[in-house]
């Protein structure tokens, strides 16, 4: 089964469609990046796989269900912008465990499973190398460890897709390479991601195929050589 497939899909805002005519088929361990000018229509086609923004037309399937009927947290998002830094005080912990909400039943919110929850958030934060900042001030941090622990709480229920909205955007260069291994490491454990980035040659390594969206329309889907070779 594909982890994502989209037909003719189009997403915007209420009546306003951005971006429209998507079929793509990705399937389990591809790491591809979404490419693009500005104001292209990059994070409304991934916001609208989170209900971000409204699909006006065709079919989107995640893993064989419905985009509608899909149970949370199987698709893991890192937003483009975030207020980790200003937002209402928080630990390390306290911010990756919102990602594990998936696990709490819904007829019983608060039975949820603290040991579970414990060593999810472990696993994840020493995924992205910040195991020895679990109870740390999440405002204290730089932030590319920031936008890592972003990536662990989107990884927190072990979702089947990884979207990240350019994850390595206004991050110094040595930290942008933390990044770009941390991705490696993802794609090593054969997690499917979709990634919207201006920054391909930092994430070369690892992208497996890239997409380009201009004006609201895909005008390429290919290998990163062929992309490469024309573009
Ligand atoms: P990209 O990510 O490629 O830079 P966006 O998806 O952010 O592009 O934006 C694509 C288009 O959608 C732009 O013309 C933008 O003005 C429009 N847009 C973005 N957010 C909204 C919104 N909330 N309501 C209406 N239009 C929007
Ligand atoms: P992101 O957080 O992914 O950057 P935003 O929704 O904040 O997306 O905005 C993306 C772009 O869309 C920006 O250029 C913004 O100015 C534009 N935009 C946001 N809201 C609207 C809107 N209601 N109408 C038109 N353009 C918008």
């Amino acid at each position: 089964t594909p982890v994502l497939q989209m037909r003719d899909a189009a997403f915007g805002y209420g009546a306003t469609q951005v971006i429209a005519d998507v079929t793509l088929t990705i399937d389990p361990g591809e790491v591809v990046a979404i490419l693009g000018p500005n104001g292209a229509g990059k994070s409304t086609l991934v916001k609208g796989l989170v209900g971000l923004t409204d699909q006006l037309a065709g079919s989107v399937h995640v893993l064989g269900s419905d985009l509608a009927e899909l149970e949370p947290g199987r698709i893991g998002y890192v937003p483009q912008r975030h207020t980790l830094a200003t937002s209402v005080r928080a630990t390390v912990a306290e911010i990756v465990a919102i990602g594990r909400l998936r696990f709490r039943t819904w007829w019983r919110p608060w039975r949820r499973d603290a040991e579970g929850d414990r060593q999810a958030v472990a696993r994840v934060l020493d995924l992205v190398g910040l195991g020895d900042r679990v109870g740390s001030d999440v405002a204290q941090l730089s932030g590319g460890q920031q936008r890592r622990v972003l990536i662990a709480r989107a990884l927190a229920s072990s979702p089947d897709l990884l979207i990240m909205d350019e994850p390595t955007a206004g991050v110094d260069t040595a930290n942008q390479i933390v990044l770009a291994r941390v991705l490696e490491k993802l794609a090593t454990a054969g997690t499917t991601q979709l990634i919207v980035t201006h920054e391909l040659d930092a994430l070369a390594e690892v992208i497996t195929r890239v997409i380009v969206v201009d004006d609201g329309h895909i005008t390429f889907d290919g290998a990163p050589d062929d992309y490469a070779t024309q573009g």
